[in-house]
């Protein structure tokens, strides 16, 4: 236990260097900090997985007038595009009125995946009166974490016949939801004897979908059958169909209000929506001199690989898209560019504060936190953004007054965590990471505070002018 008289004495005061933005706030600010929750908490209700968020996306931007871009397009300045990365991921951009080989472009880049359990190719089996679903987790998680609580089944299958069916089950009030079940306490001691890594292990994250048997003498596993047949007849789908089928397990919990106060939010997904709402918002918003390019990629939570991830040649095209549209030279113009990843951080926590040194910790509501450099022990696979581009990023943020501060995940040596950004750096683009701090991420619900997603949106939106 930390002895508390040490560390009143060690406490820095945070009035030089964090400062609370519901505190210095005035009247019209913290009414704008509310307004744009509202907002945020119907976008995550919206999206639990990224192809959801890919078509809301779309969906807002065509409203905000903006076009389909494709591959050798030509275009001009005050264009305003979108294009799709197979329907996972979406790049909005706005051409400004600056010369991109002399100023370069401006990039905000946020993922739209989450951890979550993933069906396995062949999922549903029976067992002793129930059926199943085996499942495969997907990111970072803490496996003990998602048993005993409603989920919920989003995706898309495609059947024998190439037709492509959505599926959604679960966040509508009269939706049923589906469960993994943990041991009673009362025959738990053995379980609790273990590391909290086994205490539930991957092949036991096996999701309940039924329990009632065909009326059906000659079927061997009722159970099943009687999922199957609801299968068919509600989507059209047959086991064999779940083969070419990305199916997912998700909280089946709506974002929430948390504190009497309603200061903060509860949510599901939070990393990295959290962070790619406000850009969204920002591009929308901004009236930009530079060119401004909002990237929301998918598959960050596995390492960005894959023709979907930030690793993706996709990402790299468009940029030279933009180069070619206007006969610049694709070096000069990366060389003179800079990008945000905005991608969450790790708010300092109280009930776990030894793992966070407090001078160098995200404090919540303290605004959106640049974390010079990610990694873990000894800077190992950080991008280390230099001291010239976190001094144009101090000075951006002066110039409109927004309220951010300075973060590292935890405690040196005592785990790490690292994001797009050296993905972007390798391109020659000047990166830093900016974000939203959260407290319990990867958790199936996660913490924010109002403030300091407001804080997140002040920010891209003053970096893409
Ligand atoms: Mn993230
Ligand atoms: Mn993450």
């Amino acid at each position: 236990m930390e002895n508390i008289g040490t560390e009143k004495k060690q406490a820095v005061d945070y009035k030089y260097v964090k400062k609370n933005y519901f505190d210095v706030a005035d009247e019209s600010t913290i009414k704008s900090i509310f307004d744009f929750a509202e907002h945020y908490k119907a976008f995550l209700d919206e999206c639990k997985t990224e192809r959801e968020a890919n078509d809301y996306i779309i969906r807002k931007a065509v409203e905000q007038g903006y076009s389909e871009y494709n591959f050798g397009d030509t275009l001009k300045k005050g264009d305003k595009k979108f294009i799709t990365n197979r329907g996972k991921g979406v790049v909005l951009f706005k051409i400004g009125s600056k010369d991109i080989e002399k100023e370069g472009v401006r990039m905000v880049v946020s993922h739209l995946d989450c951890p979550r359990l993933d069906l396995k190719q062949v999922p549903l089996y029976e067992s002793d009166g129930l059926s199943f679903f085996k499942t495969h987790y997907y990111g970072g998680i803490k496996k003990y974490q998602w048993t005993a609580m409603p989920l919920a089944l989003h995706g898309v299958v495609y059947l024998k016949n190439g037709e492509k069916v959505n599926v959604s089950i679960g966040e509508k009030e009269n939706d049923p939801v589906f469960y993994i079940s943990d041991l009673l306490p009362h025959l738990g001691q053995k379980q609790m004897q273990l590391s909290a890594k086994e205490v539930i292990n991957a092949e036991q994250l096996n999701i309940v979908v039924g329990g009632l048997p065909v009326k059906n003498k000659d079927e061997r596993e009722k159970i099943k059958a009687s999922v199957l047949q609801i299968l068919y007849k509600e989507y059209g789908m047959t086991e064999e169909d779940f083969i070419s089928s990305e199916l997912s397990l998700v909280p089946a919990l709506k974002a929430r209000d948390i504190g009497f106060d309603r200061a903060l939010i509860g949510g599901y997904g939070q990393d990295d929506r959290v962070c790619a709402f406000p850009s969204l918002r920002a591009i929308f918003d901004v009236d930009n001199q530079h060119t401004a390019i909002c990237l929301l990629v998918d598959k960050e939570e596995i390492g960005s690989e894959g023709n979907t991830g930030m690793k993706s040649k996709f990402y790299e095209d468009i940029l030279n898209e933009i180069c070619r549209a206007f006969n610049a030279n694709a070096c000069l113009v990366r060389q003179k560019s800079m990008c945000i990843s905005a991608d969450v951080t790790s708010a300092f926590d109280p009930n776990f504060a030894d793992v966070y040194e407090r001078n160098n910790a995200a404090m919540l509501s303290c605004g959106v936190a640049m974390n010079k450099y990610t990694g873990s022990a000894g800077k190992a696979g950080a991008s280390d953004a230099s001291a010239e581009t976190v001094g144009q990023i101090r000075q951006i943020f002066a110039k409109s007054n927004v309220v951010w501060q300075t973060s590292e995940l935890g405690k040196v040596d005592i785990g790490g965590g690292g994001t797009v950004a050296k993905f972007i750096a390798q391109l020659n683009i000047d990166t830093v990471d900016i974000g939203v701090p959260v407290i319990s991420m990867h958790a199936p619900y996660e913490l924010i505070s109002k403030a300091d997603v407001y804080s997140a949106y002040t920010a891209y939106k003053a970096f893409f002018e």
